[in-house]
């Protein structure tokens, strides 16, 4: 037994290392000699918002981002005072409270650039922002038709003490893929979009392009800071062992075993019976599934450490449960069975779930919840 496993008390349990979520800060850190910005949005990606944020601040982190002001706010309710960049931002947000919370948000369009600098207004307060362009990924920002009217707007406003540019940024399409030919061009429009506002007298805005792949593998891109989100959770972007980079997953995904059964050959197993033993055998019931953000895709692929060994689930995931057939080794009641974890003591990690289940580790981690409980381990972070 490991020591993660033998705290496990409840039925399901997501246990989240906090001084692994450090380390991999402080490693990544350490490899780009420059500030970093940890993403923490979707809940820490599943790991827990505020524990994972105080974690990545323990491991050197100098700012943090998120998607949405909401998740912003609720760092700022933690007392986490750290710089903050909450960026995908609609119509009509609440632009006053991230301005009163010391919150940068990002901006797309002037429109949205408009609705700034009224809460600046409105507030007295000066709004920083980072102005995303849109350098080839067409998701947010605003393209190389929009950005120069954008980057005149922000140099008013700035002109105005309305705003304050504090970065100018992008987002890569497809960093996991270190050679591909449209890193070199984003990177190339992205230099355009940056000169073009430093031309304007946006001089003092910090660029930052970096996601975790490109945090990795593309030092051409990690100019004044760098952004990474599932590298600091020890996930490796590039698919590969995360160990290669100093990287370890801070996620054990766990479960106790509800009811053990001896069955003989050819019976059939969960919904549909598409498993069947061709021995006498025995099966396992673990209580999770895709009602807890199991996917149903891993049914009949994806491993489990259960018994001393990996299984394949046996049949279909269901919504509460799934089967193992663990053949004649030894399983009772109440024995922990790892979905996946580090790998560091025999059990799956989160990439061969994703190759199994025909996904990335990235929504599995983010997805994983319903009736799991989260524990969280290790110091770093906690006061
Ligand atoms: C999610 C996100 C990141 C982090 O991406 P990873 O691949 O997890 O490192 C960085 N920047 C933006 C804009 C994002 O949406």
């Amino acid at each position: 037994m490991t020591q993660l496993q033998q705290g496990l008390d409840s039925r399901a349990e997501v246990v989240v290392d906090l001084d692994a979520i450090a380390a991999n800060t402080a490693v990544l850190r350490e490899r780009v000699g420059r500030p970093l910005m940890a993403v923490v949005k979707a809940d820490g990606y599943g790991h827990g918002l505020v524990p994972a944020a105080r974690a990545v601040l323990a491991g050197g982190a100098d700012a943090l981002g998120v998607a949405v002001i909401e998740e912003a706010l609720a760092l700022r309710a933690a007392g986490i005072g750290a710089p903050l960049l909450a960026w995908l931002n609609g119509p009509s947000e609440d632009y006053a409270a991230a301005l009163a919370a010391d919150v940068e948000v990002s901006v797309n369009a002037e429109w949205a650039l408009a609705e700034v600098v009224d809460a600046a207004r409105a507030t007295g307060t000066t709004a920083r922002v980072h102005l995303f362009a849109d350098t080839g990924l067409s998701r947010e920002g605003a393209t190389p038709e929009a950005w120069p009217g954008l980057v005149a707007a922000a140099a008013r406003a700035q002109a105005d003490g309305e705003v304050s540019v504090t970065g100018l940024w992008s987002h890569l399409a497809y960093a996991d893929a270190p050679t591909h030919p449209a890193i070199g061009a984003q990177v190339r429009v992205f230099e355009e979009a940056v000169a073009l506002a430093r031309a304007a007298g946006l001089t003092e805005a910090r660029r930052h392009l970096a996601n975790s792949a490109a945090t990795i593998a593309l030092p051409e891109t990690w100019y004044d800071m760098v952004r990474p989100g599932v590298a600091l959770y020890g996930l490796d972007p590039l698919g590969g062992d995360p160990a290669q980079y100093g990287l370890r997953p801070a996620m054990t995904v766990q479960a106790r075993v509800l009811l053990t059964k001896r069955v003989p050959a050819g019976v059939g197993v969960s919904y549909g019976l598409t498993y069947s033993p061709d021995k006498e055998t025995t099966l396992a019931l673990v209580p999770v599934g895709y009602g807890d953000g199991i996917p149903r895709a891993a049914g009949n692929r994806a491993p489990v450490l259960a018994a001393g060994a990996q299984r394949t689930i046996a049949g279909r995931v269901c919504m509460d449960q799934f089967v193992l057939d663990v053949g004649d080794d030894p399983i009772a009641p109440g024995d922990t069975v790892v979905l996946w974890g580090s790998g560091e003591h025999g059990e799956p990690t989160a990439q061969q779930w994703a190759d199994a289940a025909d996904t990335i580790h990235y929504e599995l981690v983010t997805r994983v919840g319903g009736r799991f409980r989260r524990r969280h381990v290790g110091s770093a972070g906690v006061a």
